[in-house]
């Protein structure tokens, strides 16, 4: 997924009841691509970034599970919790087209919805023209729309006395 983690993660975001954890949600639902610094920089596109820990989806339900333990009695649970979301559901999205290791540590096995085959140059051209890059749109269209709602609530809100 190329442009809706965040837009996506906005829209799961509405659902927390906290600010902290609907922070910590959009946070986590664009945190594991941090590994790209990696992949770019390290790396240099040797090992797919899909392949690394932030990718992992036991990384992100260890964090939910951490925090949904300390939750109670602990502040910094609510934002464990949120991140744990936030980065599952970014691998989530990212099962569409992405190939991630649903099973790691028993199989590396890669799964995916869709398989993007190479056809166009530069790379990313064959992604912006597959038909799962609807979803994305379809998610950046829906954030966009319950935002300007929102904005929308609370300009009328503050109008009525
Ligand atoms: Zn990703």
């Amino acid at each position: 997924m190329f442009i809706a983690h965040l837009p996506a993660g906005y829209l799961l975001s509405r659902r927390a009841t906290t600010r902290r954890v609907r922070v910590a949600l959009l946070v986590g639902s664009v945190l594991p691509d941090l590994d790209l610094l990696w992949f770019y920089l390290v790396d240099h596109g040797a090992v797919h970034h899909h392949r690394y820990v932030p990718h992992i989806p036991l990384l992100w339900g260890a964090v939910l599970v951490v925090g949904l333990a300390l939750r109670r009695a602990f502040s910094v649970g609510d934002v464990l919790t949120g991140l744990g979301v936030g980065g599952l559901f970014h691998v989530v999205l990212d099962t569409a087209v992405g190939h991630i290791m649903w099973l790691w540590p028993w199989s590396d096995e890669m799964w995916a919805i869709w398989t993007v085959t190479r056809r166009f140059e530069p790379w990313w051209l064959n992604f912006l023209l597959h038909e799962s890059f609807g979803l994305e749109i379809a998610l950046c269209l829906a954030a966009l729309m319950v935002w300007k709602k929102s904005k929308q609530n609370k300009r009328l809100a503050a109008t009525v006395p």
